[in-house]
């Protein structure tokens, strides 16, 4: 096939820009591995920043968020000095997230590229990016059944994530990756029940980290921190809830509503960044420029974010050949994205304790406690997080 922006990956990423170069005209494809019903059906993200919100609504993509997704401005903050709770939509610029779950904006997204007539191949991996500082870039696919093919592109966006053929097809002396693990891991959980309090829960522990983030009213996300290489199967419903009551800390603040536990993930909390974003003819977005650990909710809302910068280089780089958007959209998009990192990477470093009991976890756990104690007493450092919390 040919397009004049070849489209790798189905996410909030590749599917904000197909839906933004399609309503001006662009012609393009978008090559997804995954089959149409097991996209819809990936849970994942929920949480959106205002800004998120602001740019999915310019441009007429907002509908199923507006109508079913609720907003959400509260924290609790749960440790061993206590409790308190910030309402950050009253807190920095004065912005609530919505709640939404990742997979019904996706299928809204994919909702609207189809009815506008965009192309899509679903069961269609790329397996690499073919000559994209050269003259006649292309995308190499297999489908499903195993069937090679080749997509001809003018560009290429690289929206498969991070373990997708757009980062992969990136030679090592053009780009470098920026790693680091924050040696934290998260065993993410869906459970059957409806929330158990109205704020994300974040509890710190001797134990290991807990988190409650509302969904829905029938299905609540919950993190209990587990030791690195700990199987998604290793714990019984009855233990995680056992955990989970402990470190939220269920006696002294109320129980949690248990439930059926629907799915399970394990997250090792890792970020990395790509610099640039861009070779030749290939332009990356989302998890596949960038990884973010899931500590500050940040990922899907670079997704989009990203997703719009690089719409609009491409549109005027093709509609009007003005090439500054493709020039700058590397360096603008990394400035959002440094900025995000230091934020999660304070999230991490806010919500875990270090472990052993030498001298080096205690002065790490005091400077932990004094960080919370800022952010209990301290308006300014409230109005700090607020900005940040939700902003992107
Ligand atoms: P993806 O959503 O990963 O989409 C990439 C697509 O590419 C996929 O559909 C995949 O099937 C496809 N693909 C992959 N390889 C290929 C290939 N070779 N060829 C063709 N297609 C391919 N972020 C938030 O903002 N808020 C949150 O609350 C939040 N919670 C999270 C909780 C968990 C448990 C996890 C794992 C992540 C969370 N995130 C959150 C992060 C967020 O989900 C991601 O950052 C977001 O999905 C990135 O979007 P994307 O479009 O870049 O990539």
């Amino acid at each position: 096939g040919v397009a004049d922006v070849v489209v790798l990956g189905a996410g909030p990423a590749g599917l904000v820009l197909a839906n933004l170069l399609l309503a001006r005209g662009i012609d393009c494809v978008v090559l997804e591995r995954a089959d149409r019903d097991s996209l819809r059906a990936r849970a994942r993200a929920g949480f959106l920043a205002a800004n998120t919100v602001r740019i999915l609504e310019r441009h007429g993509l907002a509908d199923g968020l507006l109508r079913r997704g609720h907003t959400h401005s509260t924290c609790e903050f749960r440790t061993e000095d206590g409790r308190f709770r910030l309402d950050y939509s009253t807190l920095g610029q004065g912005e609530p997230h919505t709640v939404y779950p990742q997979q019904d904006l996706v299928a809204d997204l994919l909702t609207y590229y189809q009815a506008a007539g965009g192309r899509i191949r679903f069961g269609t991996e790329a397996t690499a990016v073919l000559d994209a500082d050269g003259d006649d870039p292309s995308v190499s696919v297999r489908t499903a059944e195993g069937r090679p093919g080749r997509w001809r592109a003018r560009y290429v966006a690289g929206c498969d994530g991070r373990h997708g053929a757009g980062r992969r097809s990136l030679p090592g002396h053009a780009v470098r990756r920026f790693h680091r693990d924050h040696r934290v891991t998260w065993l993410g959980l869906l459970a059957e029940a409806p929330p158990s309090l109205d704020a994300v829960g974040y509890a710190v522990h001797e134990r290991g980290f807990a988190g409650h983030m509302a969904r829905t009213s029938e299905i609540t996300r919950y993190y209990v921190q587990c030791e690195r290489g700990t199987p998604a199967d290793a714990w019984s419903q009855e233990r995680i809830w056992d955990e989970l009551d402990l470190r939220m800390r269920a006696k002294e603040y109320g129980p949690l509503r248990r439930g059926r536990i629907v799915q399970r993930t394990v997250v090792d909390l890792e970020s990395d960044v790509l610099e640039p974003l861009r070779h030749g003819a290939l332009f990356l977005a989302g998890d596949a420029a960038s990884l973010i650990s899931p500590s500050a909710a940040k990922g899907a809302n670079l997704a989009v974010l990203e997703a719009e910068l690089l719409a609009r280089a491409l549109i005027d780089d093709l509609t009007r050949g003005d090439s500054i958007g493709v020039e700058s959209y590397s360096a603008r998009c990394l400035d959002h994205i440094w900025r995000a990192q230091e934020f999660s990477h304070w999230m991490v470093e806010l919500l875990h304790g270090a472990s052993g009991g030498d001298g080096d976890a205690h002065f790490l756990n005091s400077m932990r406690r004094s960080r919370m104690a800022s952010l209990r007493t301290s308006r300014s450092q409230q109005d700090w997080f607020a900005e940040r919390y939700v902003g992107v």
